[in-house]
Formats: C-alpha cells, sequence, structure tokens
C-alpha cells in the first residue's frame, strides 16, 4: 500500500528484541497455577521482557538507512516505519513515539490466533482425521505448554496494549475473516 504511494517503508518486528526478564511476572505465575508450565520464572514473553533500549536502537538504525534509501530520496521524501509486536503497544515510549498512528489488530479468537500462528510457522500438521480444536490442544502442550502460556500473556496484557489506541485503528480480523500479511 504504502510502496504504490512512494513512501519508503520499513518494518521491525519488536518480538526479535525479547531478553529474559528480571521482574518476576504474575502472569507466569497464573500459568503456572493453571497447567505444569514447568519454571516460567524467567519470563520472555511480556512488556517487562521486551529490551526497549535494544529496539530503540533498531528504530534509530532503520530510520536513518530509510532516509537514504532510494525510494525516500528519489520518491516523495516520506517513510514509514511500522514497529509491530505481541507486546509494544504496552510499552508507554514505543506509544508516545507513534502517537496516534498505533493500530491494533484485534481477534478475540485465541484458537485463529493459534492456526494463524502455527500454520505462519510451517507446524500446522494435523493427524489424518483429527480436527482443528484437538490439533491446537495437541499443539498447546507441546514443550511444557509454551504456545497455551505465550497466547495466555498476550491475552493478559491485551488492556493494556490497546488503552492508547483510538477505536478506528482497531482492526478486527475476525469480522475481516482474512489473513493480514
Ligand atoms: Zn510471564
Amino acid at each position: 500500500m504504502f510502496t504504490a504511494s512512494d513512501v519508503a517503508v520499513s518494518r521491525i518486528n519488536a518480538n526479535r528484541f525479547v531478553a529474559t526478564s528480571t521482574a518476576e511476572c504474575h502472569i507466569c505465575t497464573e500459568c503456572s497455577q493453571m497447567r505444569e508450565c514447568g519454571d516460567r520464572r524467567s519470563c520472555q514473553t511480556s512488556p517487562e521482557s521486551v529490551d526497549a533500549d535494544r529496539l530503540t536502537g533498531a528504530i534509530n538504525r532503520v530510520v536513518a538507512g530509510l532516509c537514504s534509501s532510494e525510494p525516500f530520496v528519489e520518491g516523495t521524501r516520506r517513510g514509514v516505519v511500522i514497529v509491530e509486536g505481541s507486546f509494544v503497544l504496552a510499552i508507554q515510549r514505543f506509544v508516545d513515539l507513534a502517537n496516534e498512528f498505533v493500530y491494533w489488530v484485534n481477534s478475540e479468537n485465541l484458537n485463529l490466533c493459534k492456526t494463524w500462528h502455527l500454520k505462519g510457522k510451517g507446524l500446522w500438521r494435523p493427524r489424518q482425521g483429527e480436527i482443528d480444536v484437538d490439533f491446537i490442544k495437541r499443539m498447546d502442550a507441546v514443550n511444557t505448554h509454551k504456545l497455551w502460556c505465550e497466547l495466555y500473556h498476550e491475552d493478559s496484557f491485551k488492556d493494556l496494549s490497546t488503552v492508547n489506541v483510538p477505536l478506528p485503528n482497531v482492526i478486527d480480523v475476525n469480522v475481516m475473516r482474512k489473513i493480514l500479511s
């Protein structure tokens, strides 16, 4: 969409900038009470686990590169950096940076999210005759409930992430019924 408009675009996946959080995660505690998740006191799936300084550095580098890129210099001299990730909207400095340009891809349907997640990673391999929900349930439990735990975290931090998102900027994938790329 942007490239068709002669706007230089770069994307950053904030999920790549996670470190092990030193803070105790109450969601991890909830998870371990509900399921045998193993020892997850070293949380890597929460806003606290995002290395905000490394992510800020990456944004600055991408912006510098974008400003000297051919699409920017030869185009309309406008650029967009898309920062996407599970918890980035729960970190105030990035919400402030984006100003009103914050968007939330909303899906209340966790099974749908898990389906897309597994398909995106090439892990959608149900056994013959296995229905989707049973396959998801089985995948939920792999590696001491890792997938279930990650999605439980994302769902738990939803309110913190969406509080600054204007209503028109909420994209409801359940209604659109299509995979966003
Ligand atoms: Zn946690």
